[in-house]
């Protein structure tokens, strides 16, 4: 068997950014239940490690007993949850992924504008509730092109178009075409709000996958950009399959006898020792090699919440730079099973329109 693990994959700035708050957090109230409102990102295995350290995740802030310590997670949350957290005197600490605060940050400001809002999007993920949340007179959640051809608006030429963080540029593309040829002058975010982490994978799974006979994606069944993986692969004909861990592999997955190529990603909120393990497994049991293909260079910072670092600043405890960076390494560790080859297989970076698939 020969596997590829395409560089990137895995965790972006703003999962290390939360992950790392709730890490810290945790240090700094020993003695108390720290709460997360959701899961602070959208894998079983992180949440689960944290449970295990006595975290506890709620979704309802009203389970958070006053004057508690909460954590929000990296999805975001409307102004109400702020508010309802200040009411209960709460110590909130906001891991809202700095990338998703943009597109908050546009609602607010197209909405004082007077521009009506269409947010393409999953009705019921926390991000675009969050992002409703923050102008709901204005915006309307358009989740289908099917949606976009039906959909009503106050003034096509006070209109403009945001979209979720972690959507498929495909998917998120053909409902901008069909947005466009109904309202021509409706506006468009300057840079795709679509992030650069969401971008990147599925960029590096769309080179890559024509290449291989299977496809396997690390993430868990709730996290939007992983679900994703699976689809872009499966849309240039590749077998793709979503799973949690190494428990959840099934050999009638893999082609049978003879050589077969493997590409193993992961979603955003995936941890690498998921990656790894899989790879061991596989190896243990059928033998091959492991390629490492470098598609895009990542170098990504996030500053730590100012809240945070201010918690810390209060308890004497040094927050070091405050800033946390994730690079796209090369794995260089036997836990993999074998060292990987290092193919730099690097492309063009996507383009704007790749982007947003227009
Ligand atoms: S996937 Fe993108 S928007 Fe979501 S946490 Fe990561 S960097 Fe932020």
């Amino acid at each position: 068997m020969r596997i590829i693990l395409p560089n990137p994959r895995g965790f972006c700035a703003g999962v290390r950014m939360a992950i790392d708050v709730v890490d810290r957090v945790v240090g700094l109230y020993p003695d108390q239940t720290v709460y997360v409102y959701h899961e602070i990102v959208h894998n079983r295995h992180v949440v689960g490690r944290f449970k295990d350290r006595g975290v506890s995740f709620v979704d309802d802030l009203m389970e958070v007993p006053e004057g508690s310590v909460v954590v929000f997670s990296a999805h975001g949350i409307p102004p109400e949850i702020r508010r309802q957290a200040d009411e209960r005197g709460l110590i909130a600490i906001d891991a809202t992924c700095p990338l998703v605060t943009k597109v908050h940050s546009e609602a607010v400001r197209y909405a004082r504008k007077g521009y009506q809002i269409l947010l393409i999007g999953h009705a019921n993920h926390q991000e675009v509730v969050g992002t409703l949340g923050e102008a709901p007179e204005a915006t309307l959640v358009v989740e289908s092109p099917e949606h976009a051809e039906t959909i009503e608006v106050a003034d096509s030429e006070k209109l403009v178009y945001l979209t979720q963080t972690t959507l498929s540029t495909d998917d998120a593309g053909e409902i901008i075409r069909v947005l466009k040829r109904r309202f021509p002058h409706i506006h468009e975010p300057g840079e795709p709000d679509i992030c650069y982490a969401t971008t990147n994978r599925q960029h590096a799974v769309r080179q890559i996958a024509p290449e291989v006979d299977v496809v396997l994606v690390v993430g868990s069944r709730n996290s939007s950009n992983s679900v994703r993986l699976t689809e872009i692969a499966r849309n240039v004909g590749t077998p793709a399959y979503l799973l949690d861990d190494a428990s959840e592999l099934h050999e009638c997955w893999l082609p049978k006898g003879g050589e077969s190529n493997v590409l193993i990603t992961a979603g955003a909120s995936a941890p690498e020792d998921l990656v790894a393990a899989i790879c061991r497994t596989l190896l243990d049991r059928f033998g091959g090699t492991l390629e490492e293909w470098d598609i895009v260079d990542e170098s990504i910072e996030f500053a730590l919440p100012v809240a945070l670092r201010r918690i810390m600043a209060s308890k004497g405890v040094d927050a070091g730079s405050g800033i946390v960076t994730v690079e796209s390494g090369l794995s260089r560790d036997a836990l993999y099973g074998a060292v990987p080859l290092t193919v730099s297989a690097r492309s063009t970076p996507p383009t704007l329109a790749e982007k947003v698939g227009t």
